[in-house]
């Protein structure tokens, strides 16, 4: 195959380049894809076997099967490369055996004007191919970088596939340099802006922690999460951090708003006990005030009496009308009573209400549902060892564990049974390790373990260990056994840094056990 223009090569590369641009979720890109991938496979290729181009096409299905772009753009590349391109794929060995390419001189055409296509020099005929395919994961890291929506940088991503293309076809001559250098400006001047937009969107975060203080309705019910806010965005912005506040704060919100329900319904209650109290000492009022005006009545009657029986009368009258009054008044004070009773009741209620919001705010440090330490209770578990692996200097391991397929397990088994793996694992986690060891619920489906007085890699047995233990089941469902596994990774605290520093590393090794098969654990 002519490596400096193949005809095959300009095919997909017609073909392909816009699909890079275009959303993964395109159909018309996914099917002109698919063709791709079935006509690279029946065609020869030079340097790839059948039997290659398949292993290489599994490695990046496995690699990249959790993320649509990414998987959309390595198969991309990789079929770009059957075609006679060195490898754009960190990590996936899909490049055969390009010895020249390896080892040839640093392309020619980046400083000075290559030969036109077809009279290239040999050396920079066998560069070409390396100089594309650094161009292609170049490009494609462009952008991935540059954000979903906005016109301009839709048009700067296909401007890039446009450069692509020519550059595959031409190789690199001095105007498409230069053209790549501008557009590389105004990929820079995007992605400028964009971090721009990060810090303003991380000033508004401190404002509305500043200001939520004043929105709520009793601060100290939103002391603890303004606090837990403030230093993550003191900490600087990491996905991680950004992603536990929310959580931390919508459990919270969740929480509270079914305690304030119930205060709103035990305070109008309240509010209703004291208007009929209201009510009823009003009547008491006017019956006394009627009463009040007929004893002025019956002292007239008394002055102008004539008679024993006329006096009789009106006493009788008197006694009467005073025992209905002493009545009326025994009634209403046995009500008020009772009224007092249950107000004094409802007002206790709303006070243990009022209280439990403001524990829930300040005190939340355990994770209801496994209830084992959640990322509040972590960190201050972390807090006390941190203190003591600075006095001893020993060492501790800091592990992220994250349940493998667990949406598969939710949506076939149901989210009460998904609750049921949930506990069930905090709980063997927690059995299994030392009483000195911290588990946390960290998120979702994700713990956090530390190890103290543990080396790293003495970590990753452990957690290796507890996975070979779960592979008989970890619990009864419908007397069946329910399989659960996770993913882990582990690595060693370093003196001075911040948990989520070590929890960003973890994450990383993490990422790594799910990419090479899940259900292990790997170290950073
Ligand atoms: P992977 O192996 O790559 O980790 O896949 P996954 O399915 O475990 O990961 P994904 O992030 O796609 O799904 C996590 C699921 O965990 C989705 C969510 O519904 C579920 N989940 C999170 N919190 C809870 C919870 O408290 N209870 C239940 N039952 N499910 C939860
Ligand atoms: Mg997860
Ligand atoms: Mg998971």
């Amino acid at each position: 195959m002519d490596v400096t223009r193949p005809a095959a090569l300009a095919d997909s590369a017609t073909e392909l380049a816009p699909l890079a641009t275009a959303a993964a979720t395109d159909g018309a890109a996914v099917a002109a894809l698919i063709e791709r991938i079935v006509r690279g496979l029946e065609r020869g290729s030079r340097g790839w076997t059948p039997a290659r181009k398949k292993d290489s096409l599994q490695r990046v299905l496995d690699g990249s099967r959790s993320d649509l772009r990414r998987l959309h753009q390595r198969v991309t590349q990789l079929v770009i490369s059957w075609d006679g391109e060195p490898s754009a794929l960190a990590g996936v060995d899909t490049s055969p055996a390009l010895a020249g390419v390896e080892t040839s001189p640093a392309p020619a055409g980046v400083d000075t004007a290559p030969a036109p296509a077809g009279v290239e020099t040999p050396a920079a005929a066998a560069a070409a191919p390396a100089w594309n395919g650094v161009v292609t994961t170049l490009a494609a890291t462009v952008q991935r970088a540059l954000p979903d929506q906005g016109a301009a940088q839709h048009e700067v991503a296909q401007a890039l596939a446009a450069l692509l293309l020519q550059l595959q076809e031409t190789g690199p001559t001095p105007a498409l340099i230069d053209a790549l250098e501008r557009l590389c400006q105004r990929a820079a001047t995007v992605l400028q802006h964009r971090h721009h937009l990060l810090g303003q969107l991380s000033s508004l975060c401190s404002e509305l922690t500043a200001s939520l203080t004043d929105l709520a309705e009793n601060d100290s019910w939103a002391q603890g999460q303004c606090a837990r806010m403030r230093v993550t965005l003191d900490e600087g912005l990491s996905a991680r951090g950004v992603r536990a506040v929310s959580e931390l704060l919508r459990d919270t919100r969740e929480r509270q708003s079914r305690l304030r329900v119930e205060r709103e319904t035990a305070r109008d209650s309240l509010k209703g006990l004291i208007h009929r109290m209201l009510s009823e000492l009003d009547e008491l009022g006017s019956q006394t005030g009627n009463f009040h005006a007929s004893v002025g009545r019956y002292a007239e009657v008394i002055a102008q009496a004539d008679s024993i029986e006329s006096l009789a009368g009106v006493v009788r009258e008197m006694v009467v009308e005073s025992r209905s009054v002493q009545a009326l008044v025994q009634q209403t004070q046995a009500r008020l009573h009772e009224e007092h009773t249950r107000a004094s009741g409802l007002t206790q209620r709303v006070n243990e209400l009022e209280s439990e919001m403001r524990r829930l705010s300040d005190e939340v440090t355990t994770d209801p549902l496994t209830q084992i330490a959640n990322r509040r209770g972590l960190m201050q578990a972390f807090d006390a060892l941190r203190a003591g692996h600075q006095r001893s200097g020993n060492a501790l391991a800091v592990g992220l564990l994250d349940i493998d397929n667990f949406k598969r397990l939710n949506d076939e088994l149901g989210h009460g049974v998904g609750d049921e793996a949930l506990r069930a694992l905090a709980e063997t986690v927690g059995r299994t390790l030392r009483p000195t060891d911290v588990v946390a619920r960290y998120g979702g489906e994700e713990f956090v373990v530390l190890l103290p007085d543990t080396p790293a890699d003495e970590g990753q047995q452990i957690l290796t260990r507890l996975q070979r233990s779960l592979s008989g089941g970890l619990f009864l469902h419908e007397e069946k056994q329910v399989l659960v596994t996770f993913s882990a990774g582990v690595t060693a605290y370093r003196e001075g840094e911040a948990i989520e520093t070590a929890l960003e590393r973890a994450d990383q090794a993490l990422y790594e056990a799910k990419r090479t098969g899940k259900n292990r654990t790997c170290l950073a």
